[in-house]
């Protein structure tokens, strides 16, 4: 099995990501972690990331795909695996395209998580932070409330939404995910790889959905 998973942020792309692999034994292939992996192993790409990444700066996509290239053409590739955050945008998409092909590995299928826009303002307008220093607790209005509104309960500081859970914020990311996203859905639909999932529901339920589709292109590849 060998996925690419889209989908906004704040539709739970990580956690079907995690219970993807935990269950089916995939690798787990996230930007974020092959980055560090990267520079932690100072890998030719790691070095030079190392300084965005230090200065919490957006790593270039070309860069990004260096470390990724590396991952697959550096010892010994993943054989089975789900990408979490990659590729972003077309761009990334032709060139892992290149590397998939230059390790003779075909993707079984591109899972793409429909969430609406409105549920994950929603989703995220529930979350709330804790600004004191040291504490930095972070709450959920429905999956993790305090005890008393508003207020921490590990500190009793009242506690605010933090600049990315703000809902002008979560719209402006999602614009930028639609303008990219629409592209990599054209290029995966061509290769007719491309499978819609409604995000909505709870976790399992969505996992049952991805996993359906999966076992329906097993008999096919993998
Ligand atoms: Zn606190």
């Amino acid at each position: 099995m060998r996925l690419i998973l889209l989908g906004p942020p704040g539709c739970g792309k990580g956690t079907q990501a995690q219970l993807l692999c935990a269950r089916n034994g995939l690798e787990h292939i996230g930007t974020g972690d092959i980055l560090r992996q990267a520079i932690q192993q100072q890998t030719p790409a790691g070095v030079r990331a190392h300084p965005f990444v230090e200065k919490g700066l957006l790593v270039p996509d070309s860069l990004v795909n260096d470390v990724i290239a590396e991952r697959f053409n550096l010892g010994d590739p993943p054989e089975r695996f789900v990408m979490d955050g990659y590729p972003r945008t077309l761009a990334q998409a032709a060139a892992f395209d290149q590397v998939l092909r230059q390790n003779f590995l075909d993707l079984t299928a591109v899972i793409l998580l429909h969430v609406s826009d409105e549920e994950i303002i929603a989703r995220v307008s529930e979350r709330w932070s804790c600004p004191k220093p040291g504490c930095k607790a972070t709450y959920h209005t429905t999956s993790k409330p305090t005890k008393a509104t508003g207020i921490c309960d590990s500190c009793g500081t009242r506690l605010i939404q933090r600049e990315d859970d703000r809902p002008e914020t979560v719209r402006a990311r999602l614009v930028v995910y639609h303008g990219n996203t629409e592209a990599l859905v054209g290029h995966y639909r061509a290769q007719k790889l491309l499978h819609e999932v409604a995000g909505q529901g709870p976790i399992e339920e969505v996992y049952a959905s991805v996993m359906k589709i999966l076992n329906g292109q097993a008999g096919r590849k993998c």
